[in-house]
């Protein structure tokens, strides 16, 4: 079923869900379901799972030089998303990005989904690859989540990139990414609102937004999104703290702020257990004011460890 679909069923009820990362290679099956195994009592009705472009590793040829080659760390979303429908009957959201993908690879991805029977799609650009300043498309591929967004409409209508099979036409919802605090490469707030409405009037159907830690900037994003004539549902992404460290990654990763007052809370943590605490007691007033806003969902950024999660849930729904 759609996401649209989930949230208009909902009639206003805030529905909960979130975001798995793919294990690291080697790791089977049973990874993902001790992660998601915790968190079904809450009763999601999708799961998102990430995709992580391959990094690049230098290796030795015989003649002594240094050639580049890509190298995966985790595996795709096909097969897990795959196991994850079959196992919960849920939904599960494979994000779909530009980067290590050229057009026909991103066809063949979507063949593969739209045969499994799944109906959504998060499309995004991806970041740089480990090393790279900045994103590099790959020869062949998407420079932006519009191209890629793009594409997707194209197979919904009909359109393959080397035939027009009307009877073939995917009906995949898509889902794009919103940045409450700005995306960090826009130049300013506008900018990265007349992609964000471009990417909606080309047919994106929701708005997933980045994580954020003060409400106000989600709540300032929708009026803005609003006053910018974007209508879609716009889905709070929300992460728990849970270690000190995460005080410096988290804004350097994700450029975003965390509001003082939760800073030095943290900074006066003894242990990551007191961060954990902290992190959740944080995020459920948070969840709360998002729910009495009225948001269609609160999605969890989990990274794959579900018990901060599983602690905000249980005081919510
Ligand atoms: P875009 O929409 O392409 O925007 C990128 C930048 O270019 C922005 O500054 C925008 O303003 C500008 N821009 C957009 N369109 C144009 C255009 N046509 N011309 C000129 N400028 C333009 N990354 C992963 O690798 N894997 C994941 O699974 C993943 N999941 C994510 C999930 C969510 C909810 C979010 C918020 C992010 C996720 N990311 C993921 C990170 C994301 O890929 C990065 O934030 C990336 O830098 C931007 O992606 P985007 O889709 O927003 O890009």
């Amino acid at each position: 079923m759609k996401i649209v679909d989930h949230i208009q069923n909902a009639k206003g009820k805030t529905l909960f869900s979130f975001e798995l990362l793919p294990p690291s290679k080697g790791q089977g099956i049973e990874t993902i379901f001790q992660a998601i195994d915790p968190l079904m009592e809450f009763n999601p009705p999708f799961i998102d799972v990430t995709y992580h472009r391959e990094d690049y590793i230098y290796k030795e040829r015989a003649n002594g030089l240094l050639e580049k080659v890509a190298y995966r760390r985790r595996p795709g979303t096909v097969a897990i998303c795959a196991a994850i429908m079959n196992k919960y009957k849920v939904d599960a959201v494979p994000h779909l990005i530009c980067g290590g993908f050229t057009k026909e690879e991103t066809e063949n991805a979507l063949i593969d989904l739209n045969f499994l029977g799944i109906d959504n799609v998060l499309v995004l650009r991806g970041d740089a690859r480990k090393g790279d300043s900045h994103f590099i498309p790959t020869p062949g591929g998407h420079a932006y989540a519009s191209d890629l967004l793009g594409q997707v409409k194209s197979m919904n209508e009909g359109a393959y990139l080397y035939e027009e099979v009307a009877a073939h036409k995917t009906d995949f919802c898509i889902g794009v990414a919103g940045y409450p605090e700005k995306h960090f490469e826009a130049p300013n707030f506008n900018t990265d609102f007349k992609y964000l409405k471009m990417k909606v009037e080309m047919g994106a159907e929701f708005i997933v937004t980045q994580m954020f830690f003060n409400n106000k900037k989600y709540f300032e994003f929708v009026e803005k999104c609003r006053d910018h004539g974007i209508t879609v549902p716009i889905i709070p992404g929300l992460k728990p703290l849970t270690t000190k460290r995460q005080l410096i990654t988290l804004p350097r990763i994700f450029h975003l702020d965390i509001p003082e007052e939760l800073s030095s809370e943290v900074e006066l943590c003894k242990n990551n257990d007191q961060v954990r605490e902290l992190g959740v007691e944080w995020l459920v007033q948070q969840c709360k004011e998002l729910m009495d806003f009225g948001v269609p969902v609160l999605h969890f950024y989990t990274m794959s460890n579900p018990e901060p999660t599983r602690k905000i849930a249980s005081q919510l729904f």
